[in-house]
């Protein structure tokens, strides 16, 4: 369970951040949503810890990771990270890109994890290919247990899915969900596509210019959205 406390931040003068509070609930997929500059990569960056934060507290497990007078590293926050386009390492196998996240395992534990990973979301048949060899739902694939093979309390997502062609975009998205529900995963996903976080999210979390306009289920902001902002956001989908 992750827990934003009244999070502040700014870049500069520049205020991104708020006021926020929310938190992820233990295996649920909570979308971030909202326009471009409303502060949602700079919430999952604080959240990642590399970028502190100004005001405010973060718990993990009811553990504060950063504060006023706390700040883990990210290393030590069990909290992980998967951008945009996935960059898989082009020089590494596709068992090597997974074990670079285990260093902190032995060899052989590292190699058995990282194939259980790639089990898990069925690629082990291409532990000794190159990311080059793979397609782009199947690099998703490998990058996705990359990220899911240290078994994060949290996995955060930022656009997951922008750098897809729209043809794929829809069968890798469902995918990616199944793969997280089979893990039990608690993810925070990133987007400014409604129609998107209402299909991956638990809950949807809607914010404007650093602020939380609304937090809900699809259900909710689709059908009770709380101003016109939310109603705007949500007026294209059928
Ligand atoms: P997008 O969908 O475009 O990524 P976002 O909702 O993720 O938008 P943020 O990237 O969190 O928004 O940015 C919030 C605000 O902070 C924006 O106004 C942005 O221009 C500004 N900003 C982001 N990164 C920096 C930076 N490194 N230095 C200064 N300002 C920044």
């Amino acid at each position: 369970r992750l827990a934003f406390e009244d999070v502040h931040h700014c870049y500069g003068d520049l205020p991104t951040l708020r006021g926020v509070s929310l938190t992820a609930e233990p295996g649920e997929v909570l979308c971030l949503l909202g326009p471009s500059g409303s502060g949602k990569t700079t919430l999952l960056r604080i959240a990642a810890g590399i970028e502190p934060l100004g005001r405010g507290r973060l718990l993990l497990n009811d553990r504060e990771i950063a504060g006023p007078s706390v700040n883990l590293p990210p290393e030590r926050r069990g909290i992980g990270l998967m951008f945009q386009d996935f960059a898989l390492f082009p020089h590494l196998t596709i068992l090597d890109n997974v074990r670079f996240g285990l260093t902190a395992l032995s060899k052989a534990d590292a190699r058995r994890e990282a194939l259980a990973a790639l089990d898990r979301v069925g690629m082990i048949h291409y532990a000794d290919n190159f990311p080059h060899a793979l397609s782009g739902g199947e690099q998703q694939r490998v990058a996705l247990a990359r990220a899911l093979a240290p078994r994060p309390a949290v996995l955060l997502m930022d656009e997951p899915f922008s750098g897809l062609d729209s043809r794929l975009k829809d069968s890798v998205r469902a995918e990616t969900l199944a793969i997280l529900r089979e893990a039990r995963a608690t993810a925070i996903v990133v987007t400014h596509d409604a129609e998107e976080a209402m299909r991956m999210g638990d809950r949807i979390a809607l914010l404007r210019d650093g602020r939380l306009e609304q937090v809900g289920t699809g259900e909710d902001l689709y059908h009770r959205p709380v101003n016109l902002f939310a109603a705007g956001f949500f007026s294209e989908i059928n």
